[in-house]
């Protein structure tokens, strides 16, 4: 009897561990997926993290560098004074970043302004001004020349300022010439390139 019942003693236990068992061994697994499913999102959430900063790090750099005429901060010639300075005279667009097209000139009153382009020196000239001493950036140089001993590649596939025809000068004819044969355009005189830019506003 005393046998017996050690026997069913003995099944109870073994059958009541066979259901703890794979109990346990399920709660384990689940907490184990779980940390994988944890640490899956935790890698999902870091790579997400890194996409994003590449991303912005991108359109950052797109904008830094989106323009041909956009200069460091540092290589500008700013000729204007007061407040506005780092701004166009016409139309108030940044003139670092549309440094290589920019123009400057001297009012009757001895003030120096400084334009985004050309089209925004045609348009002042048209409106009245009376401007001396013209200056353009040379976009090989970056620094300023007189406007008389300029040669402007015109039309080139480099966009331009505030027309659809871009303008942009050299000093040297070697420089323009070399811009030339990798963008296109043609290369002509102030007068002309002024003439060309007076025709935005038709
Ligand atoms: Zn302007």
């Amino acid at each position: 009897m005393l046998k017996l019942f050690f026997i069913v003693l003995s099944m109870f236990i073994i059958t009541g561990c066979q259901n703890i068992f794979p109990k346990v061994k399920t709660d384990k697994t689940t907490r184990v997926l779980k940390e994988k499913t944890d640490t899956q999102s935790h890698k999902a959430d870091k790579t997400i993290k890194i996409l994003k900063k590449e991303i912005h790090t991108q359109n950052h750099k797109v904008v830094l560098h989106k323009l041909f005429q956009t200069v460091n901060k540092k290589e500008a010639i700013l000729v204007q004074k007061g407040p506005n300075k780092k701004y166009c005279a016409v139309c108030g667009m940044n003139l670092v970043k549309f440094y290589k097209t920019s123009h400057a000139a001297t009012d009757s009153n001895g003030t120096v302004h400084q334009y985004c382009s050309l089209h925004c020196l045609a348009e002042n000239l048209s409106q009245g001004a009376e401007l001396e001493n013209p200056q353009v950036v040379d976009a090989h140089t970056l620094k300023f020349i007189p406007v008389q001993v300029a040669y402007y590649v015109v039309g080139s596939k480099i966009k331009g300022t505030m027309s659809k025809v871009s303008k942009y000068a050299f000093k040297s004819l070697d420089d323009a010439k070399k811009f030339q044969a990798k963008n296109g355009g043609k290369i002509v005189d102030f007068y002309s390139a002024w003439q060309i830019a007076k025709k935005d506003f038709h």
